[in-house]
């Protein structure tokens, strides 16, 4: 399942994000403050207990988190979104896969994996700010899962109904968060009208016209 997260200000930041020529300064500050928005709303039926606190004046029923949280950036792009669920939930540990798309199979290749114990028994966030083909964020789930983990929800920025159908059909246990659902993906498999290469827009790696 997918959920669209269509708060005006994350559709006004996403307008900025998507311009050709914000560059990629803002386009950083814009994808952690998405990021933020996002996660915020994704995280909202985490596992809760409840704690007794003393204030001042009488003790309070209140609630405190009851998973440890593991963030799971796709490389490189995912990298980006790291530093804004890390100022949501500070504590959250990080684990990182990298994946290359194998030229002969077409399909997504895992070069490097490292995730922390708690992803068995914890919730995983696997970020990556395009979910295009779908083919990365399945393979990046199927990893987690291979090592043991049950709760996981994929956080992405823009992603379209290809990507959607491949992930949901492959694990219909983990939702998708996104800010905006578009058309369609391209011949290139680039997502329209999308943002462009997101990676090389974070990075500033894109070649100079
Ligand atoms: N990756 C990107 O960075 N952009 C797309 O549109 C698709 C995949």
């Amino acid at each position: 399942m997918a959920e669209l997260i269509d708060h005006p200000l994350v559709q006004h930041k996403l307008a900025i994000i998507r311009d050709v020529d914000t560059g990629h300064k803002r386009f950083r500050e814009l994808a952690k403050e998405i990021t933020k928005f996002i996660c915020y709303e994704a995280l909202k039926n985490i596992p809760t207990k409840e704690v007794s606190v003393q204030t001042p004046v009488a003790p309070a029923v209140c609630h405190k988190i009851d998973t440890d949280l593991v963030v799971v950036p796709v490389l490189r792009a995912g990298i980006g979104m790291l530093e804004g669920i890390l100022e949501l939930a500070p504590t959250a540990r990080v684990g990182f896969v990298g994946l290359y798309r194998d030229e002969e199979t077409k399909l997504p290749v895992s070069y490097y994996e490292r995730f922390p114990p708690q992803i068995r028994g914890g919730t995983c966030i696997v970020i990556d700010p395009m979910l295009a083909t779908g083919g990365s964020t399945s393979a990046a789930v199927r990893s987690l899962k291979d090592q043991g983990a049950t709760e996981i929800i994929v956080i992405c920025i823009v992603t379209c109904p290809e990507g959607i159908a491949l992930v949901e059909g492959e694990h219909p246990d983990v939702k998708i968060y996104a800010a905006a659902i578009d058309q369609q993906l391209n011949e290139k498999k680039y997502i329209v009208p999308g943002l462009g290469d997101a990676g090389d827009r974070l990075f500033g790696t894109l070649d100079p016209e």
